[in-house]
């Protein structure tokens, strides 16, 4: 076999063989590549490789970062992963086109506003907190299908469920958990794996990985 010619065609390409292993279409997988940290100059290449969904965990940066990039690049389809404040709403429904930190009905609220507004729907997963972590964002299992429909009520889309497993521990059994949380919930997207374990995550059924330093190297 030909080596990859770069990061990007390896995890593109290890993304297709574990999809074809759970029997799935490659296509079925949008690699979000995680640029946060990382300045304009490292993504543009990314970006000249064909790669255009991208996502960043800081309303702040992005601003500071994407108008720039996506007036070369006008198809870039940009992701919010990780916590959002509530006062930050407004700012991420304008800039996202896709928001996967939906955790609480504080945000929901903020959310369901801020898009009335702008009259702008922005897909969202809910983030559950899978590994009952303290320390954690996330929604906690039991409280999801009461936060779907408060979202719903709100008029805001969720069409999946997201998480992050807890660190150093095998996360295929928290990855199980959230697809059969999505099932029972009727949602057909799922927003899991990082570097270590998105292999994992697309054998299990993931609609989205959310790829870093696989792609980027190691963040300063
Ligand atoms: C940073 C981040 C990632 C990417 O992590 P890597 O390990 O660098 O792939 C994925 N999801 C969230 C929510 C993140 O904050």
């Amino acid at each position: 076999m030909d080596q990859p010619a770069s990061p990007l065609e390896a995890v593109r390409a290890r993304i297709a063989a574990s999809a074809r292993i759970a029997g799935r279409e490659p296509q079925a997988v949008r690699l979000v590549a995680i640029s946060k940290t990382h300045p304009a100059e490292v993504i543009t290449p990314l970006l000249a490789a064909g790669q255009r969904v991208f996502g960043e965990n800081r309303v702040q940066e992005a601003q500071d970062k994407w108008p720039a990039l996506r007036e070369a690049f006008p198809d870039v389809e940009l992701h919010l992963v990780g916590q959002l404040q509530s006062n930050k709403a407004e700012d991420a429904v304008a800039l996202f086109d896709c928001i996967h930190g939906l955790d609480r009905p504080s945000l929901v609220t903020a959310l369901g506003k801020a898009m009335d507004k702008a009259g702008r729907r922005v897909p969202c997963f809910v983030q559950v907190n899978i590994g009952a972590e303290e320390q954690k964002g996330g929604c906690p299992i039991a409280e999801v299908p009461a936060l779907l429909a408060s979202a719903r009520e709100a008029g805001i889309p969720v069409v999946g469920l997201m998480c992050v497993p807890p660190a150093g521990i095998e996360a295929a059994p928290f990855f199980a958990l959230l697809a059969k949380l999505a099932a029972d919930n009727g949602l057909a997207q799922l927003s899991m794996g990082m570097s270590e374990d998105f292999e994992t995550a697309v054998l299990l059924g993931a609609t989205h990985v959310r790829v870093g330093s696989a792609l980027f190297g190691a963040r300063g």
